[in-house]
């Protein structure tokens, strides 16, 4: 407590709250104390009439013209505002004129004791009763001393011996009031000074509750945005494995299925004709789930780049018109396109791929959930701006389920009763690569009447980037050569390196197997005549990429051709980087093959 002793006041701030309190705890003391004191200086003019009588009108003037209008006036004053700023001054001249007034009546009556006792009340009232802070009051109590003995040296008859007996009493009056007056107002001060302390370290404390209770808060906001999290990706996470199973057996079950009967002889060559497009499509359908699940990963993982290429977007689309025409027709679903762009206005720089995959999936959707009437393919453009859209008059999608659609997995029965096949994928994917390529994508549908799905493409989006120009080669490739080419498959599947074998029959002479790395790497040392090595990157032992690299110290000829399932980002670079020539992924399509070894051997 930072607090000077002497004047008894605060050295900071505090003192000017300090005082503001005391005035508010004081000010009922001390309009009462008035009251008392009031009554009591009036009271005693009783005695006045009793014992004194020939001086009985000057004091009872003393008493009801000065004193008691006096104290009056004040207690009146103490209803007006500006009473705060002055209250302790008149107090102050209160006290010295009511103890001038006893003084008065002590020097004209001093054989009377009962003045010398009223005097006495008058320094008790000064330092407890009338509220004056202690250095006023002893200011008080000290000048109305001087005042008194000043009056009686001068203006009275009183002995010597009488006023220093008059002094002995006053004086210590004086001296215990100051003590006692002190010790209140210290301890009144340290108690203001504690609840001060009291008071910050409470809003402290109700601060830190307050900060506290904000963080219980966030933290259960997390909390249940983590549990919500966890509870989607569990419902996600299930919702994959009856898509995946789903979508896995299905087909399947028809590649199997139909394999089985390809077998049985009661069936004739034409109806096996059909099994093996069956089997065809099955493997296809379950090629298209394994290729949007490795898509969807390479999304997420931000692996997935742009090439762009120059493109005409009205023959891409009259191409996937034509493309799915047989399907609707199939259907009796009528196929509409709406395409009336210039023909130098269809032409664009975007990414091919992913467009052909954006608007295959939409038309495949339109076509897949409509029963009857028709499916409308259109588009426009508005400078670098093209947008399309797909209508369908087939069974719509809930409001509620719009954004869901496009999330994984998500599909928009979420019961799910499996009337349609579907991975709940294409659409996340689609939303995907149309952002990539600088649009947007949305959609209105009505339950029961059908759906337009609206999205649009930015042309020369990323104009930095080259453009890269694919060649188109749709040229079946025929390969009859006589050169009888002496091949090493290095392939630990089986039903892998039948295939391979059964690819290469036609320009293949000789073909070695080996299984793992070391293998291939002894094969080609055995036999420095093998043109050609297809190498499998997954290998026991040591794998295809270990092994082209050590192949590469002895032998710079032999054409290395990585095949790998993995299909994901940098599996070519990685090839190359290896010393293998070129790469291909699994499933390998026979012409895809055969370009490839045309490409470095020519057949
Ligand atoms: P799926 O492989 O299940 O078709 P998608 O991501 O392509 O996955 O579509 C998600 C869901 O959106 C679908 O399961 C279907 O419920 C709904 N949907 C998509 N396109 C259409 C459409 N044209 N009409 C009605 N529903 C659609």
């Amino acid at each position: 407590m930072v607090i000077n002793p002497y004047l008894i006041s605060f050295k900071d701030d505090n003192e000017k709250i300090f005082r503001e309190r005391y005035f508010n705890d004081s000010l009922s003391q001390f309009r009462l104390s008035f009251i008392v004191v009031s009554i009591l200086y009036a009271a005693f003019s009783f005695l006045d009439s009793l014992i004194i009588n020939e001086y009985k009108t000057l004091f009872h003037f003393i008493r009801f013209a000065i004193v008691v209008p006096l104290l009056a006036l004040v207690f009146l004053l103490s209803y007006c505002k500006c009473f705060k700023n002055v209250w302790q001054q008149l107090i102050f001249v209160c006290y010295i004129v009511g103890g001038l007034g006893i003084t008065i009546m002590i020097i004209k009556a001093p054989e009377n004791y009962i003045y010398y006792a009223g005097m006495m009340l008058i320094f008790a009232a000064g330092y407890f009763f009338i509220t004056l802070r202690f250095i006023m009051a002893t200011l008080a109590g000290w000048i109305t001393l001087l005042l008194f003995n000043v009056a009686a040296h001068f203006f009275s008859a009183m002995t010597t011996e009488m006023i220093i007996g008059a002094d002995f009493f006053f004086v210590s009056a004086n001296l215990i009031g100051m003590f006692a007056a002190y010790n209140i107002e210290f301890y009144k001060r340290r108690d203001f000074f504690l609840n001060q302390q009291l008071d910050k370290q409470n809003i402290e404390i109700s601060e830190t509750n307050e900060t506290l209770e904000r963080k219980v808060k966030e933290r259960t906001k997390e909390f249940f945005a983590a549990k919500e999290k966890a509870e989607e990706s569990d419902r996600l996470k299930t919702a994959f494995l009856a898509n995946m199973s789903h979508e896995i057996r299905t087909p399947m079950n028809g590649i199997l299925g139909f394999t089985d009967l390809l077998n049985d002889p009661c069936f004739t060559g034409e109806e096996k004709q059909n099994f093996i497009s069956i089997i065809q499509k099955s493997g296809q359908r379950m090629l298209n789930t394994v290729n949007d699940l490795i898509d969807i990963s390479k999304i997420e993982t931000g692996q997935m780049t742009l090439v762009f290429n120059q493109i005409n977007i009205l023959e891409k689309v009259h191409t996937l018109f034509y493309f799915f025409e047989p399907e609707a027709k199939e259907k009796g679903i009528e196929l509409i396109l709406n395409c009336n762009l210039a023909p130098e206005m269809g032409v664009i720089k975007t990414d091919t791929s992913k467009f052909d995959s954006i608007l295959t999936n939409l038309i495949k959707n339109a076509i897949k959930y409509t029963d009857s009437g028709s499916v409308e393919v259109g588009c426009s453009r508005s400078l670098n701006t093209i947008s399309f859209y797909i209508r369908d008059t087939g069974i719509g999608i809930p409001a509620n389920r719009h954004q869901a659609i496009f999330k994984r997995f998500e599909q928009a029965d979420i019961n799910d009763k499996r009337a349609f096949e579907g991975s709940g994928l294409g659409l996340t994917i689609v939303k995907a690569y149309v952002e990539m390529l600088g649009g947007n994508i949305w959609l209105e549908s009505e339950e029961g009447k059908g759906s337009t799905f609206y999205f649009t493409i930015k042309d020369d989006y990323y104009s930095g980037i080259e453009i890269q120009t694919t060649p188109q080669n749709n040229v079946r490739a025929e390969y009859n050569s006589s050169v009888k080419l002496k091949i090493i498959i290095a392939e630990d599947d089986e039903a892998g390196f039948q295939y391979l074998s059964a690819l290469l029959k036609t320009v293949a002479g000789e073909i070695i197997r080996s299984k793992t790395g070391i293998e291939t790497i002894k094969q080609v040392q055995e036999n420095p005549d093998a043109k050609l090595i297809l190498m499998d990157i997954k290998m026991p032992v040591m794998n295809g990429y270990d092994a082209s690299k050590q192949i590469r110290s002895f032998n710079s000829k032999i054409i290395i051709i990585a095949q790998t399932a993995f299909s994901l980002l940098g599996d070519r670079e990685k090839a190359l980087n290896a010393g293998c020539n070129d790469y291909i992924s699994k499933p390998i399509k026979k012409d895809d093959l055969l370009t490839i070894v045309n490409k470095y051997l020519n057949l």
